[in-house]
């Protein structure tokens, strides 16, 4: 008798890059290797303290049941709340509903909206799981070459005639963009949204890093711009701003049929996402935390100017100010050129002969280029740089 084997579509699925290279920089660790980890993207702070003591009195009030598909209705209440208070969303409880983590939260609006063989845009550079969660939903990745030269935001004409010629259905947006940095001016992202709405695409707005931003940037949604809330569905959270990475938690707002949508899905693939988790979430919507918040932004700005001062002495590298997240996404494609290495051998290099690990832009459709994470502290970054210009440097 033949055992399960797994099907076509799981194998069309990749291990996550960016998961990946950490596993591996982790293993290196466990064997005694001194490497630093620039890999997954995932703040070097513990989770805020009246966060994590809500969690535990969760527990200790024996919080731990089963809760709305959706989640809690007061959570959903005070995530409507938290959506318009910080980035002027304006969306009902009805339409917005707890997911598991971003992630889970972009799996259910794909898997919710797209029918099998719909073609959906996404913007190179782009976060390494998107192609796969469109694939997972039957969906066709549709891959928009980056415009680097353009600060990694594309024209909106640009992205009007992808659409036309692949007959697409949907656009992914990422802003502020992991893993470049980008964020769009609000005309910019207008025209988008207007480019969207002349060839009837829905968004899906992945608004994860939406208070993560350097040098006065504004993060806008298109879901607040006219045009765009009608077809816009947002993913949201405290995952990177809070570090609440581990405990899996979201929001997607949307068009109610969406959320209802989303919510059977929910239902049952899931149950409802973690209950304690969500009591965490009800105290950082409810209690803004603008000190802690000040003081991440300002370490966060120190590494981003540390790197962007000590990449200008490093040959072969270029680094353009990324305006939000906490990516820098290197230009390696003169260093690879000088060395004859594209940039899974360079950043293979680094991380067997420099112990340093570092994402390959390739994984983010960005060949030539290197993502360092810079939600490390200070001294790992310092030991980076050393080892990313011995690598230079090297013959
Ligand atoms: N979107 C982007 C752009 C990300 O960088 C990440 C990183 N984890 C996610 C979504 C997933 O976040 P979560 O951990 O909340 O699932
Ligand atoms: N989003 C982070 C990154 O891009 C974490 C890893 C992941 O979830 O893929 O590094």
């Amino acid at each position: 008798m033949a055992g399960p084997v797994p099907n076509a579509r799981s194998r069309r699925i990749e291990e996550s890059a960016t998961l990946a290279i950490t596993a591996r920089a982790a293993a290196m660790k466990r064997r005694g290797l001194d490497v630093v980890s620039l890999g997954a993207g995932e703040p070097d702070f513990p989770t805020p303290g009246p966060i994590a003591a809500a969690g535990i009195r969760a527990i200790e009030q024996g919080k731990t049941r089963y809760t709305a598909a959706a989640g809690l209705p007061e959570l959903r209440t005070a995530g409507a709340d938290w959506l318009r208070a910080t980035f002027g969303l304006d969306h009902g409880p009805a339409e917005v509903m707890v997911c598991a983590g971003a992630k889970a939260a972009l799996h259910m609006a794909l898997d919710a909206t797209v029918e099998p063989g719909d073609r959906v845009l996404i913007l190179a550079p782009y976060w390494v799981s998107y192609p796969a969660l469109v694939t997972m939903a039957d969906g066709v990745p549709v891959v928009v070459p980056p415009v680097p030269e353009r600060g990694f935001v594309h024209d909106a004409d640009t992205i009007a005639a992808a659409a036309r010629q692949h007959g697409a259905r949907g656009l992914i947006l990422n802003y502020p963009n992991n893993p470049s940095g980008a964020v769009p001016t609000r005309a910019q992202l207008q025209a988008i949204v207007d480019a969207a709405r002349a060839h009837d695409l829905w968004l899906l707005s992945d608004e994860i890093y939406g208070s993560l931003l350097y040098d006065g940037a504004e993060h806008v949604s298109p879901a607040t711009l006219p045009g765009g809330r009608e077809r816009t569905m947002v993913v949201s959270g405290f995952t990177k701003s809070h570090t609440m990475t581990g405990w899996r938690t979201s929001f997607l707002a949307a068009p109610q049929a969406v959320i209802d949508a989303c919510s059977r899905i929910q239902s049952q693939v899931l149950g409802n996402p973690c209950t304690i988790s969500q009591e965490a979430m009800l105290e950082a919507c409810r209690t803004p935390l603008p000190a802690e918040h000040a003081a991440r932004m300002q370490a966060f700005g120190e590494r981003r100017a540390f790197l962007l001062e000590a990449l200008a002495g490093v040959p072969g590298l270029a680094l353009e100010p990324p305006r939000g997240a906490f990516y820098a996404l290197v230009d390696a494609r003169e260093l690879g050129r000088r060395r004859g290495l594209d940039d899974v051998a360079m950043a293979e290099q680094l991380l067997e002969r420099h112990l340093l690990a570092v994402v390959p832009g390739s994984a983010f459709a960005i060949p030539g280029f290197l993502r360092l994470s810079y939600a490390v502290s200070m001294p790992e970054l310092q030991q980076a740089v050393t080892r990313l210009r011995d690598f230079a440097e090297a013959r």
